[in-house]
């Protein structure tokens, strides 16, 4: 129950709307429960009357107008209590999505990379709604059913203290066992429930994800058969699920029977001392409607599991802590942006090899630095420390002479301009895949900025308005790239960091890019990660990256006449 902890807190802020939630529902319970046993006393009560003198006397206006008003109190309360639980619930469930979501993003990337995407998505819809059966379906039906028995039970004791006693004692005993016995039928079933109903959306986003690839390798299949055994095993546990619902109903009407009977038995003589009387009607009635204040805890509690693994899969990210913390406050640096690598060290688990060791680089402002190196040899990586998508193990890295710890996060990511390897277009127009790197820019930047980067013919109609990524227009990847560098431009920070921005482009493209960077490079901090021999001359430095370690450093002069693995390479490419 630990695990619901959390949740439970955040109920604090919506006590009002929860707690009239549960009076309202209290008292459409009692206009429910009155309504019933009044009318069982009233029949009963006016077919006796119609038989003696009494009927000259009997006032039936009076209990007539109690029915109505019940009937009409009940109406009304329910329609209260739901409109003012729901509204309660969905703003509970508003701030639970955004309280998991800021404990979420700074996970990013490190601490969730092992969690797939379809989880997560199904961790922020699926199991935050389940959150929501806390309050509706466990917490509120026992309290307005705790409540519910403590005044019915004084209102039959009223009119005889053994019936009310019996009544009340049974009821009780049913308010605490049926949870207990139910929460343990169901929990099983309910954890595997939770699990394969994320198992099921894992598996189906997989299939249609990859479903070109899948289809082109003729494994379509296979994976379309792992959608339907978890469908399989999610539709048997729902199944599983409804027998428990329909046991728990049923057995909840049995004992509401024989509790019936046995009240029946015991006012047969008389309520309270009387003799035999309508009395006895009533508290016929009274015991069959008081069922209904069980009828919501009846079939809950097998829920309670569901819930529980939803919250322990919530607790899993909320708990976590994020492994990069960046300092709120902005740190004051020169204003010259330098930047300095100092014995870094960086692996990606504790587990794995160093993936960069002993790197010492010193950057000074306005240096523009090619890095070159195999494939996986860490350049990359290197970058990424930087924008502190992940933070070394050991050393320090500074930028303007303070070091990346001091920075706050919006001021780091104004400092620095990133062209990623892989550039991501969001689902969104053009005109949103640009703003995102300067959400002040006007249209005609925009069009200006695409127009430099080669991109016109993305400005035919519908333009700055046409829709990108999934749904929308496909972009080949070397029209991904240009996007990725049109952002870095218009982003113009004073650190600018290039991971293999030519990649994907034809020979006459690439020219213009490197073009349009020579003009843009002027001024600032440049880091630039490239596989391609071209234009090394015009860096100030270039930095040779080999298995993580930085191998060979200097102006592309000093390099060749040094004649090593630089040069080697030069030669070979030639
Ligand atoms: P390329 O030229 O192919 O882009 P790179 O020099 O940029 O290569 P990195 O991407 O920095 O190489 O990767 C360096 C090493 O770290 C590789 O062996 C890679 O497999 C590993 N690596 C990269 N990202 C991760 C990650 N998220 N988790 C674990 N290992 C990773
Ligand atoms: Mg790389």
């Amino acid at each position: 129950m630990r695990d619901l902890l959390p949740y439970l807190k955040l109920y604090r802020k919506h006590w009002f709307g929860l707690t009239l939630g549960m009076v309202l529902a209290l008292a459409t319970l009692f206009a429910s429960i009155g309504l019933l046993t009044l009318s069982g006393w009233f029949l009963s009560a006016s077919a006796v009357a119609a038989l003696t003198i009494a009927r000259e006397t009997f006032n039936y206006m009076l209990p007539g107008a109690f029915v109505r008003g019940f009937a009409i109190g009940r109406t009304a309360g329910r329609w209260g209590e739901r409109v003012v639980s729901h509204n309660a619930t969905f703003k509970l469930l508003t701030d639970l999505r955004i309280f998991f979501f800021s404990k979420l993003a700074p996970l990013i990337p490190g601490r969730v990379s092992g969690i797939r995407d379809a989880d997560l998505l199904n961790r922020l819809i699926a199991d935050i709604d389940a959150m929501d059966h806390v309050y509706l379906r466990l917490i509120s039906p026992i309290i307005v059913g705790a409540f519910g028995i403590v005044g019915l039970t004084v209102f039959v004791c009223w009119f005889d203290m053994t019936l009310g006693l019996t009544l009340g004692g049974i009821l009780l005993l049913m308010l605490l066992s049926w949870p207990v016995l139910f929460y343990k039928l169901g929990k099983r079933n309910g954890h595997d429930l939770t699990q394969n109903k994320a198992q099921f959306r894992i598996t189906t986003l997989d299939w249609l994800q990859g479903h070109t690839e899948l289809t082109l390798f003729g494994a379509e299949k296979g994976y379309r058969d792992a959608i339907f055994a978890a469908q399989d095993k999610l539709l048997q546990n729902q199944y599983v699920n409804a027998h428990f619902g329909g046991l728990a109903q049923a057995l909840l009407l049995l004992v509401n029977g024989w509790t019936l009977a046995l009240i029946m038995w015991l006012s047969a003589d008389g309520v309270g001392g009387h003799p035999p009387d309508p009395f006895i009607a009533m508290m016929a009635f009274a015991t069959m409607a008081s069922f209904e204040l069980l009828m919501p805890i009846a079939g809950a509690f097998q829920y309670l599991g569901q819930t529980l693994t939803s919250a322990r899969r919530l607790n899993e990210v909320i708990l976590s802590e994020p492994d990069v913390r960046f300092s709120q406050t902005p740190t004051e640096h020169s204003g010259e942006y330098s930047i300095e690598f100092e014995q870094v060290e960086f692996a990606y688990s504790d587990e794995s090899a160093p993936v960069l060791t002993n790197i010492d680089l010193a950057i000074a402002p306005k240096q523009q630095v090619a890095i070159l190196g195999q494939t996986g040899s860490g350049k990359s990586t290197l970058m990424q420390l930087l924008t502190r998508y992940w933070d070394p193990q050991q050393g320090q890295i500074r930028i303007a002479g303070k070091p990346l710890t001091e920075w706050s996060e919006s001021q780091l990511r104004q400092a620095i301009s990133v062209v990623s390897q892989r550039v991501d277009i969001l689902n969104g127009s053009l005109r949103d895949n640009l703003l995102m790197a300067r959400p002040d820019a006007s249209d005609d930047t925009l069009s200006e900025v695409l127009a430099s980067v080669g991109l016109e013919k993305l400005l035919d109609k519908p333009g700055l308005d046409t829709w990108l990524g999934d749904g929308g227009r496909q972009l080949s990847g070397g029209e991904k790239r240009r996007i990725g560098i049109a952002r870095a431009l218009l982003h113009n920070a004073p650190i600018l960091l290039l991971d293999e921005p030519t990649e994907g482009l034809d020979k006459q493209t690439e020219q213009q890019i490197m073009a349009l960077f020579e003009q843009h490079f002027v001024g600032k901090t440049v880091l630039f990660i490239t596989h391609r021999l071209v234009n090394l001359e015009k860096m100030d430095a270039i930095c040779l990256i080999e298995q993580g370690e930085i191998v060979e450093f200097g102006s592309h002069q000093q390099l060749t006449e040094q004649r090593g693995r630089y040069f080697e390479l030069t030669q070979t490419l030639v």
